[in-house]
Parts: structure tokens; C-alpha cells; sequence
């Protein structure tokens, strides 16, 4: 792959607007963003692989240097063979940055060439959460403004079945 490479790993259930606010921002500083959508068997999500990769893939399909992979296992590992040298997390509040910081560190321990990032997204996205997102639409609340349409079509599709 060319140039920087950077991973953008996470869970993705769903993209929401905060989410995307990252993958643009990093867009302009990196030859490549990989969104990597994690396989994540520990976490049970509400969306599968397929429907959550679809939705990245939409969301992001103007955005030229992007591309979104399924992956499992380590970030790390799946860092090292996509060639990426840069991992890119996003930092909504100082709640975030206790479990951030000990990520870092545990990523660097096992795989020193590897730079982690962290991006601050526009103050209107650092509220969001893709559970909170969930609780809201389970209810049957708007989520339109909070997220990318077609995380809202998924959504929607999810709670109608
Ligand atoms: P994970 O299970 O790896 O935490 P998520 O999909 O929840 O996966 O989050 C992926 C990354 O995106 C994390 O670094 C998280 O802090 C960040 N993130 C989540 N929500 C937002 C948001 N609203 N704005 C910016 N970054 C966010």
C-alpha cells in the first residue's frame, strides 16, 4: 500500500456522525485511512460484520483515500501486514482517555513502529455514542441527526425486524 498508511480500528455498531467527523479530518493527513472494522467476538454487537462494514463503506464512498476492511484479532497485527504506520483513535472526553492511553501503550509495547493518534472531533460529535445511539433508536427516537443515512436505514431495519 502507499505512502502513510493509517488504520482506523473500532467497533462501528453503528458509524455515527463523530465517527466519520474522524475518518474526514485524517483524510487530508494521511495518503490512506483503512477503516478497520472490527470482527470483535468478545463484544456482542447489534449489527453483523457485513451490515457494519456496508454502512462504513457508504457513509465514506466520497472520500477517495479510504478504504474499509473487515478484521480480527490484534490492531497491531492487522496494522503490520496492511503496512499501516499509524493507528487512529478519537478522543471525545477526558473519559475517553484513561482506556486510550493504556491501549497506547500496550500497542507500542508489542509493536514499537507503530504511532498512535488521537483526533478530537467537532465539539457537536464529542456527545455521541454508537450505544447510546442504539438505546435511543431501540426507543424509537430520532437518531437521524447523530448519524450517516445509511447507519440510520440499518438501524431502522434492525428494530422494524
Ligand atoms: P471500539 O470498540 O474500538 O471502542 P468504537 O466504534 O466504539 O470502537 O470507537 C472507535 C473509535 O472511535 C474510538 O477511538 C472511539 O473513541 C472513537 N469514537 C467513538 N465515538 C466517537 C465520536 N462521537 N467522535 C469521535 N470519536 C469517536
Amino acid at each position: 500500500m502507499p505512502g502513510k498508511v493509517a488504520l482506523y480500528p473500532g467497533t462501528f455498531d453503528p458509524m455515527t456522525n463523530g465517527h466519520l467527523d474522524i475518518v474526514q479530518r485524517c483524510a487530508k493527513l494521511f495518503d490512506l485511512i483503512v477503516v478497520g472494522v472490527a470482527v470483535n467476538p468478545g463484544k456482542q454487537p447489534l449489527l453483523n460484520v457485513e451490515e457494519r462494514l456496508a454502512v462504513v463503506r457508504r457513509a465514506t464512498a466520497d472520500i477517495a483515500n479510504v478504504e474499509v476492511h473487515r478484521f480480527e484479532g490484534l490492531t497491531v497485527k492487522y496494522a503490520q501486514e496492511i503496512s499501516a504506520r499509524y493507528l487512529l483513535r478519537g478522543l471525545r472526553a477526558i473519559s475517553d482517555f484513561e482506556y486510550e492511553l493504556q491501549m497506547a501503550m500496550m500497542n507500542r509495547t508489542m509493536a514499537a513502529e507503530i504511532e498512535t493518534f488521537f483526533v478530537v472531533p467537532d465539539a457537536q460529535y464529542s456527545f455521541l455514542s454508537s450505544s447510546m445511539i442504539k438505546s435511543i433508536a431501540k426507543m424509537d427516537g430520532d437518531v437521524a441527526s447523530f448519524v450517516p443515512a445509511a447507519a440510520l436505514e440499518a438501524l431502522q431495519r434492525k428494530f422494524a425486524s
